[in-house]
């Protein structure tokens, strides 16, 4: 006879989930996910995180701090805003810094309390159960409507039904790239976009309606698979938790054997799985669809009251918790975990607060060699780069501070307003019995109101 993950003698048919995705048929075609609404106080705190974060994403690129956007990824503009201040591409280190930390928190995250990210923050389970489908639930009515909807004829109700639904997440679709453009471009460009006539930004426009059909697709009709197939931190759960990381499990001690007539506390009445947003029993144990939504926690919470039975046959617990009656978070995993994260976290910090003012970028303009004038005097040309981080506008000047030298700037005045960045391109004049060898070092000195502020080294070519 057949064993479960538990090691437990089982029918043929109780493993038959690790046969396939729970959405599949014996054949591989799609077995649609009819969800039972859920209600609950579980349900009720999700709903209400679920507002406090769609307010943000809404409200962030409407956000300034000293007159900048409070968060803005401009990619095109190697520029990014994280809570007002600005990171430009030579900040990668502590941009990257940053990121190794997120990753780093994700995953002690993740290895302490499962897959909570996904229920409860992610943006594609918000759009899809606290936006999406709860406007299904409201034109279609709840599961068992729906499919009889679905598999009832096409009446001019379902067709009007149908029309007014996919109306509806067309729209908000429009809506969730839009809001994603404002991230990306902000808003001050985004209503000069919008004001433009279409034909002027047609590459753009176009770009916009295909993100707008893909959420509409993954929001209409690909939904769970996005979490059970695609997502592939899903898919590193089976690396990150362990038998003391606290997920939404089945008290299986408490509730074997099921059974209606049966001394274990589950009545196997299959109402964790109706409710279920990807459609799995979680009887079965910790899976990878589980996405710690907690709709079975508060369904069973509510066959548990119906039986007279102590709530928590599906709660919070670790599997260790389960096995011996109490549960730590902390194990060797997780403390090295923290340990790592607090040193990067540390060095992004220190990075953070110890990066120049100003920070210069001097290049001999490529593919060009050294001239030779009518004075005598040798020249190179030169790409210069200046990124102002501070927070007022510095007038600038550049001098050669290694050799006598003409510096001959193209345009007129250096000066970089606040937290911009300064291009251009300039000429240098050297008389050649200065130079070393046919690569001398030159250093440049950045200057501010006479003070210099940065020195760069760079290289002047000669015969
Ligand atoms: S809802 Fe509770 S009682 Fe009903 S099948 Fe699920 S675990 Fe058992
Ligand atoms: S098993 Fe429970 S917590 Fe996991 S996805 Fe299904 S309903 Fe949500």
């Amino acid at each position: 006879m057949p064993r479960d993950h538990r090691g437990r003698r089982v029918s043929k048919n109780d493993i038959s989930f690790r046969d396939r995705p729970i959405n599949l048929d014996e054949k591989g075609s799609r077995k649609w996910v009819y969800a039972k609404k859920p209600k609950g106080p579980w349900y009720r705190r999700r709903t209400l995180f679920s507002w406090f974060v769609l307010l943000f994403f809404m409200a962030v690129p409407f956000i300034r701090i000293n007159g900048n956007p409070f968060i803005l990824l401009d990619i095109a503009g190697r520029k990014f805003i994280l809570f007002g201040a600005i990171f430009w591409a030579q900040d990668t280190l502590i941009l990257a810094l940053l990121m190794l930390s997120f990753i780093m928190f994700i995953i002690l995250f993740t290895v302490s309390f499962g897959r909570l990210w996904c229920g409860w923050a992610c943006p594609q389970t918000i759009f899809m159960e606290m936006v999406f489908r709860k406007i299904e639930y409201l034109i279609e009515g709840d599961f068992r409507k729906r499919l009889a909807l679905d598999r009832g004829p096409w009446t001019a109700e379902k067709i009007l039904k149908k029309i007014v639904k996919n109306g509806i997440f067309i729209l908000i679709s429009l809506l969730m790239t839009n809001t994603f453009l404002l991230w990306f471009i902000g808003s001050e460009k985004w209503f000069q976009l919008i004001a433009e006539p279409i034909s002027e930004n047609i590459t753009g426009f176009s770009i916009m309606l295909g993100v707008s059909g893909f959420f509409y697709w993954v929001y209409g009709w690909f939904r769970e698979q996005i979490c059970t197939m695609v997502c592939p931190y899903g898919r590193m759960q089976g690396v990150l938790l362990d038998s003391k990381s606290i997920v939404v499990s089945y008290d299986y001690k408490r509730g074997e054997p099921r059974g209606p007539k049966t001394e274990g506390d589950c009545i196997d009445c299959r109402q964790c799985i109706s409710v279920c947003p990807t459609g799995i029993d979680i009887r079965n144990g910790t899976q990878l669809e589980c996405i710690n939504c907690t709709a079975c926690i508060d369904q069973c919470n509510s066959v548990m009251k119906a039986t007279k039975k102590e709530p928590g046959l599906i709660r919070f617990a670790s599997e260790s918790g389960i096995q011996e009656g109490h549960q730590s978070i902390w194990n060797a995993r997780n403390r090295a975990y923290s340990v790592v994260l607090l040193i990067l976290f540390s060095f992004f910090i220190y990075t953070l607060f110890t990066r120049p003012d100003i920070e210069t970028t001097i290049l001999r303009t490529p593919g060009l060699l050294y001239q030779e004038n009518d004075d005598g005097r040798l020249s190179n040309v030169y790409n210069i780069s200046i990124v102002n981080k501070t927070h007022e506008a510095l007038p600038l000047e550049i001098r050669l501070i290694s050799h006598t030298g003409e510096i001959l700037m193209a345009g007129s005045k250096m000066e970089i307003a606040d937290q911009d960045r300064f291009e251009s391109t300039f000429i240098l004049y050297i008389q050649p019995l200065l130079l070393d060898s046919d690569n001398t070092e030159v250093v440049f000195g950045i200057f501010s109101n006479n003070e210099l502020i940065e020195s760069y080294k760079s290289s002047f070519i000669g015969p």
